[in-house]
């Protein structure tokens, strides 16, 4: 077929609402928490698979002016949404082209080692932020490399560094505040950035300038203290493509795991691991309609999973559910972390 002549794709069976309002607010949530700060957002992994343009729009227009990224391709992506100079690049430049880019375009890079430091300033240099290294490890300049000149020769707008442990009360937190107020004082910058989404509730000694958090944008809460500001933003939603009744002694899905003890009504829907729906939801997860729960019955497959329709007689065949999705809840039942059941919410959902 030509390809004006091609049709327009029938929609998808699979949905990721994403609730605008309640996102724009966890962000204003977040930067009155954030004291004296102001609150940035980390938008990388596709805004923890919410969709990263749309969630830099909405924040862009409730006032954020920071996003972080973590790949160079998560910067272009956004120039049309964002100006250029409120993106950092938190893997920073690991090549030619990525500096090239970064001044061609004004996004900043987030220097993270002495090497690339070298490669930005060989590059032409200008306006970067710089990660210090305060225990983790991973990446950031080592604190005992900060006297290094190269240093010197950084135009710094945030100097930063990242805990490991914000939403765990352990004194690792208050070593590495004690490092990054080292830091501080030893590099010219214009802003300082410590805390993620759990840190900022450690209070305002690890709240500099500018914070950066994630995963509270997206509904996540970590720490108590934020329970009544951080509001549901990611709801996935899934059609019913079948419903069957099966008798006493009948089995359901992949290696028969789960055997009916009576006749029950049961619905197939269109959500699989193949979607991030992964198989640790085997007879733990539930969908939800109209306030009643819907247990998941026996295997999730790649691309179906079976549902136990016994308190929603009404539905039917095209009908909609909504997957219990509340990350607090939704980790503590799957074992996975609220980041890894953001992220892991494949392509077939209609964002
Ligand atoms: C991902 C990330 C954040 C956000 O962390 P959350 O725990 O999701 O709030 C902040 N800073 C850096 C460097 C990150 O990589």
């Amino acid at each position: 077929m030509p390809p004006e002549a091609l049709p327009e794709a029938p929609p998808a069976a699979l949905r990721l609402d994403i609730d605008r309002a309640a996102l724009a607010e966890n962000w204003r949530a977040l930067d009155r928490l954030s004291g004296a700060a102001r609150a940035g957002a980390a938008v990388k992994a596709d805004a923890y698979g919410l969709g990263a343009r749309r969630v830099a729009a909405v924040l862009r227009e409730a006032g954020c002016g920071d996003f972080f990224v973590a790949h160079w391709r998560e910067a272009a992506d956004l120039l049309d949404v964002v100006e250029a100079g409120t993106i950092s690049v938190l893997h920073g430049p690991l090549t030619g082209a990525d500096s090239a880019f970064a001044i061609a375009t004004g996004v900043k890079p987030v220097i993270n080692s002495l090497e690339q430091t070298r490669r930005w300033l060989d590059a032409g240099g200008g306006r970067c932020d710089v990660m210090i290294d305060t225990g983790m490890n991973r990446l950031g300049i080592p604190l005992a490399a900060i006297g290094d000149e190269a240093l010197r020769r950084l135009d710094i707008d945030v100097l930063l560094s990242h805990l490991c442990s914000a939403e765990e009360d352990v004194p690792l937190n208050a070593r590495q505040l004690a490092l990054w107020q080292q830091a501080r004082r030893h590099l010219p910058h214009r802003r300082a950035s410590l805390a993620n989404s759990a840190g900022i509730a450690l209070g305002p000694d690890y709240h500099g300038d500018l914070t950066r958090p994630g995963l509270s944008l997206y509904g996540g809460i970590q720490r108590e203290a934020m329970r009544g500001s951080i509001g549901q933003v990611a709801r996935p939603a899934v059609a019913l493509l079948q419903t069957r009744t099966v008798s006493a002694g009948e089995t359901l899905g992949y290696n028969a795991t789960f055997t009916a003890d009576r006749t029950m009504r049961v619905g197939t829907i269109a959500l699989g691991y193949a979607d991030g729906y992964l198989r640790c939801w085997s007879g733990k997860g539930a969908m939800l309609s109209a306030g009643r729960r819907l247990p998941v019955l026996g295997r999730v497959s790649m691309d179906l999973t079976i549902i136990d329709l016994g308190a929603a007689p009404d539905l039917a065949e095209g009908d909609w559910v909504d997957v219990d999705y509340a990350l607090d809840a939704a980790a503590a039942a799957s074992g996975l972390s609220p980041y890894e059941l953001l992220t892991l919410l494949g392509r077939r959902f209609a964002r």
